[in-house]
């Protein structure tokens, strides 16, 4: 199976592109279409289109789905239980479902919730579509409502000890060291979280001000993320113990 990795030009998220994959093997399957793209048409002609695929809901993943599915009438998947929000986020009702374990035109899902909780992964022998649960450099966006950080924190340390060849990330370069990225993306997780530790236990109890202690750069162009990704770990923290939380306030043990 080869994978073809086609980076698309997408202003509204940090890396400024999104990669969307074209697998081509005894299927050809399009993962994470964020829309139409003359470089997608171009590979889709050549080979032709099974099944369209998208690792979550957010567009600039699915939002292409519906346009290449109707196109060439390929089979559409998501994950089962996930039936509603799929068609609400793509537009096109799925064909079938997946759940961990299955196999869809022979690529293979694993589970990887914590960017969102319907996101998973797809296996490939040559590596695995990991949409935003991994980045090259810097982080992906773990955050209140939907992200949750314990199951994001356990789908790196899943794929840590998988150890795939590499890992085709849904933003930038490939990565071709996935455990050392894995180690990097939860040693980061785990920084930020002794500082909100830290921050709690010197007696800062609102979540406004313990990003403000959590972060030593200038957060204000994205302080809504900011506190929703401090909110994300101290929901973490108090199901394991570490920090009581109301939904307002937050306390040492
Ligand atoms: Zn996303």
């Amino acid at each position: 199976m080869h994978v073809h990795r086609l980076p698309v030009a997408y202003p509204n998220v940090p890396t400024g592109s999104v990669n969307a994959y074209l697998l081509v093997g005894d299927s050809t399957v399009l993962v994470d279409p964020p829309e139409r793209h003359d470089d997608i048409d171009d590979l889709v002609a050549d080979h032709g289109l099974d099944c369209v695929l998208a690792t979550h809901h957010h567009p600039d993943h699915a939002g292409g789905v519906a346009r290449y599915a109707r196109e060439y009438d390929a089979t559409v998947a998501c994950r089962a239980g996930r039936e509603e929000q799929f068609a609400d986020a793509t537009g096109v009702r799925p064909d079938r479902t997946y759940r961990e374990g299955s196999t869809v035109a022979g690529v293979r899902v694993l589970d990887t919730p914590g960017h969102a909780p319907e996101h998973v992964a797809f296996s490939t022998p040559s590596g695995l579509l990991a949409g935003d649960l991994a980045i090259d450099e810097g982080s992906v966006a773990v955050a209140t409502p939907e992200g949750d950080m314990r199951a994001y924190c356990s789908s790196l340390r899943r794929v840590w000890a998988r150890a795939p060849a590499r890992i085709y990330p849904g933003h930038g370069p490939v990565i071709e060291e996935p455990r050392a990225t894995c180690e990097r993306l939860l040693a980061h997780r785990r920084t930020r979280e002794r500082r909100i530790l830290a921050v709690v236990t010197d007696g800062a109890y609102t979540l406004d001000a313990v990003t403000d202690g959590a972060y030593d750069k200038d957060i204000s162009a994205v302080r809504e993320l900011a506190v929703a990704t401090v909110e994300a770990h101290v929901e973490k923290l108090a199901v394991e113990g570490r920090i009581r939380w109301d939904g307002e306030r937050v306390r040492p043990v």
